[in-house]
């Protein structure tokens, strides 16, 4: 059975900030586009501020390491290459270019050390 344009399929709810928000369509694939392909599987929901049909929201993915599933909000997660949480950024932070160290350089820190 089609699962309809804009039907909600669940609730995404980011596991740091603890945003959530229904969601209409989790891959890379958003419906009702042509020859969009998502950079990666991701929360997604029809933009309801927009009458075009086309338009969507990307509201979160899975980290790439951790699993956890994480908003795309700076505060939560990163996009380099794939999905990364931020505690797991801060983790592997050497591993990433240093245009990234200095980004999260001026972020303040999630967890004290
Ligand atoms: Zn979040
Ligand atoms: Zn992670």
């Amino acid at each position: 059975m089609d699962s309809g344009e804009g039907a909600v399929r669940g609730v995404f709810t980011c596991e740091l900030c603890e945003l959530s928000s229904p969601y209409t369509f989790y891959g890379q694939k958003p419906p009702n586009t042509r020859g969009i392909v998502l950079l990666e599987e991701c929360y997604g929901m029809r933009d309801p501020f927009s009458p075009e049909k086309e338009k969507f929201l990307v509201l979160g993915s899975k980290c790439c390491l951790c699993n956890k599933i994480v908003c795309v909000g700076t505060e939560c997660s990163l996009f380099y290459t794939k999905r990364f949480c931020l505690p797991c950024v801060r983790e592997h932070l050497h591993q990433f270019p240093e245009q990234i160290q200095t980004e999260l350089a001026k972020k303040k820190p999630t967890q004290k050390s």
